[in-house]
């Protein structure tokens, strides 16, 4: 197996398709589609060695079917929005391809993600042998793995996880988002939730905040929202108690946000403007920096890991696993941000494992499901080191009693 198809060629998707390029000994064929064939292009003059590319529209499930009918892949790495997870599975299941995507299906209508639609389609890939391997960025992605490692390796039980998740860096602009802004907009707005003790809490949005050490950064003010991750983790991981997601935002970026969100450009209902439905989110992004643009000048890191504590060899235990990835670094490689990098390079570990053998099986799975091993050696290959250190006694005070 040594055909991929990418479809997506946004930030994401440009970073996928230009660390493909980079492997030519894993990846023998590789094919961009995307909704703008002009973006596709412009990623293809970036690539260090030969691509092919083509316009595709995602929402339709029979232009996919065709795509993949031409190209043949082994597998199909979905690098467009959470709005395309289920016409692109069905296309799979229809022609025969393996499928990996990086953020789980959410319906225009209504911001609620969930695996609530893509779980379903366990059966359909079991039946025809194929594997679809959901949530492969870096969290949703790297964080299950590293939690899969430490149930493996470093607890005998795990009790909580507290995701954190800090981008540090700078990109000079007044407002922008490091990922599709409709898509970071509807997941910061929505109710924030945590899981505790078998229950599921709501919080109203960024309501709980705390200050949380961040490796090679320091502290930093970070706010529990609600991630994907979490939804499988609570069924993945043996023992836990408890599992929360912390992320950083600027006073600035919060600043705009209750702008927005108080003038109703956030809204995701139709409204009428000159005789004219429109969205106020979607309209809202066309004029928003896109994130593929941001890498120029983007300065500062990102420091994203996990905490766990828990119990081994009956003694309490408590570690943080974590990468740090530098924004001006990742611009210099791939002419890309942090943010775009360390979601594009897992989503490209993910399908060499596949390729490759090192993750198999007939269903559709999570990535803390698979196993955790290859795939850190591989990423920390392709350029996301990562490195586990114990927690001293009081470390992490504010987040251990919040
Ligand atoms: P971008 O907006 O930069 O890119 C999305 C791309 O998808 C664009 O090129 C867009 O085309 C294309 N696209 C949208 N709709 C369609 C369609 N119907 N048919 C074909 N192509 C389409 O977003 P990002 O690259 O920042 O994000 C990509 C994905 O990565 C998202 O699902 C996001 O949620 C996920 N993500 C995951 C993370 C993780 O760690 N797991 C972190 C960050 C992002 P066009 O250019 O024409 O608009």
């Amino acid at each position: 197996m040594d055909n991929i198809l990418i479809i997506g060629a946004g930030a994401a998707g440009s970073v996928v398709a230009k660390k493909c390029a980079m492997n030519r000994d894993v990846f023998k064929k590789i094919h961009l589609a995307s909704r703008t064939l002009s973006k596709c292009e412009q990623v293809q003059k970036e690539c260090k060695s030969d691509i092919t590319v083509s316009q595709v529209d995602a929402d339709e499930t029979a232009q996919v079917v065709k795509l993949i009918e031409a190209q043949k892949p082994d597998l199909v790495i979905n690098m467009a929005l959470p709005y395309q997870d289920l016409t692109i599975m069905d296309a799979c299941l229809a022609v025969g391809a393996h499928y990996l995507d990086t953020a789980n299906y959410e319906p225009k209508d209504e911001a609620k993600f969930s695996y609530k639609w893509q779980w379903p389609y366990h059966d359909r890939f079991r039946e025809k042998g194929l594997m679809a391997v959901l949530g492969c960025g870096f969290d949703p992605g790297v964080s299950n793995i590293y939690c899969a490692y430490a149930q493996n390796n470093l607890f005998d039980e795990i009790h909580t996880i507290d995701i954190v998740d800090c981008n540090d860096g700078s990109h000079g602009k007044a407002f922008a988002t490091n990922f599709n802004p409709e898509i970071n907009i509807r997941e910061v707005t929505q109710r924030g939730r945590y899981w505790k003790a078998g229950q599921w809490i709501e919080i109203d949005p960024l309501s709980i905040a705390c200050m949380i050490d961040y490796p090679q950064v320091g502290p930093r003010k970070s706010y529990l929202i609600y991630h994907e991750e979490e939804e499988s983790l609570v069924k993945n991981i043996r023992g836990l108690k408890q599992i929360r997601f912390w992320m950083t935002f600027s006073d600035n970026y919060i600043k705009h946000l209750d702008v927005l969100q108080n003038v109703g450009m956030t809204r995701i209902d139709p409204v009428m403007f000159n005789g004219v439905e429109i969205i106020p989110l979607q309209f809202l992004k066309a004029l928003l920096p896109e994130p593929s643009s941001l890498a120029a000048n983007y300065t500062g890191k990102t420091s994203i890991g996990c905490i766990l504590r828990g119990v081994k060899n009956g003694k309490p235990a408590a570690h943080i696993i974590y990468n740090v990835c530098d924004h001006a670094e990742c611009s210099r490689e791939l002419n890309a941000q942090a943010v775009s990098y360390t979601t594009g390079v897992p989503a490209v570990t993910g399908a060499m494992m596949i390729l490759k053998g090192l993750w198999s099986g007939k269903g559709v799975f999570n990535v803390e499901q698979l196993p955790p091993e290859p795939f850190l050696d591989e990423v920390a290959r392709q350029g996301l080191p990562w490195h586990v250190e114990a927690l001293a006694e009081g470390a992490q005070k504010e987040l251990a009693t919040v």
